[in-house]
C-alpha cells in the first residue's frame, strides 16, 4: 500500500480550501471557516494500485509561519501550490514557497524521490479583475519545472479533480513507497 502526503500551499484566501473540497466532495459551498489546520484522507485506486492519500490544508495563521511551513515541506511528497490571478502578493508568495520547496527538497532526505510540484492559478472566474497574466503563470512554471494549470475551484469541478489525479498519479510514482 502506497501512501501519498500532498500539501496544498499558498496565501491565505487564494481557494486552497475550496480546490481540496471541489476534489473530495464535488462540492463548492463558497465559505470554508477553518481555524486550525487539517488532514483529509481518503483512499484511492490509481491504475489497480491501492493507495492512501493525505491531503494537507494549513491553517492560514500557521502557514505564515516559517518554521511550519517548512515542516509541512518535510513532511509531504507532492504540492499543489496555488495562487489568486486576481491578486499579485500571492503570486508572489507562490513563487517564494516553489523557491524554498526546491531548496529544502534538493536537502539530502529527498534527493532522489524528485518532488513534485504543481502550480495553480485558481479563480480564473475572475479573470476580468485579473492581475496576474496567463503568461506570468507559464513563464514561473516552466522556470521551476513544474506543471501549470489555471483553473476555477467555484466553475471548473473536471479540471479540479484532473489537477488532483495527475498530482496523485505523479507523486505515487515518485514519492517514497511504505
Ligand atoms: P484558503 O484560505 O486558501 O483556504 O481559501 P478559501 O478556500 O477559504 O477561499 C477563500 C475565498 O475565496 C472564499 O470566499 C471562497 O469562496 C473564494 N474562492 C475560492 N475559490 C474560488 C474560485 O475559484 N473563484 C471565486 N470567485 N472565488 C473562490
Ligand atoms: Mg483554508
Amino acid at each position: 500500500m502506497n501512501d501519498i502526503k500532498l500539501a496544498v500551499l499558498g496565501s491565505e484566501g487564494v481557494g486552497k480550501s475550496a480546490l481540496i473540497v471541489r476534489f473530495l466532495t464535488r462540492r463548492f459551498i463558497g465559505e470554508y471557516a477553518s481555524l486550525s489546520e487539517c488532514v483529509y484522507r481518503k483512499h484511492l485506486s490509481i491504475d489497480g494500485r491501492q493507495l492512501n492519500l493525505e491531503l494537507f490544508d494549513p491553517c492560514s495563521q500557521v502557514s505564515e509561519g516559517k518554521a511550519t511551513l517548512n515542516d509541512q515541506i518535510h513532511w509531504a511528497d507532492g504540492f499543489v501550490v496555488v495562487y489568486d490571478i486576481s491578486d499579485r502578493s500571492s503570486f508572489i508568495t507562490a513563487k517564494a514557497i516553489i523557491h524554498l520547496i526546491r531548496e529544502l527538497h534538493l536537502g539530502a532526505a529527498k534527493r532522489d524521490a524528485d518532488s513534485q510540484v504543481f502550480l495553480v492559478g485558481n479563480k480564473q472566474d475572475l479573470c476580468h479583475v485579473r492581475e496576474v497574466s496567463r503568461e506570468e503563470g507559464q513563464r514561473l512554471a516552466a522556470e521551476s519545472r513544474c506543471p501549470f494549470y489555471e483553473l476555477s475551484a467555484a466553475e471548473h469541478y473536471q479540471e479540479v479533480v484532473l489537477m488532483f489525479s495527475k498530482m496523485v498519479h505523479n507523486a505515487s510514482l515518485g514519492g517514497k513507497s511504505k
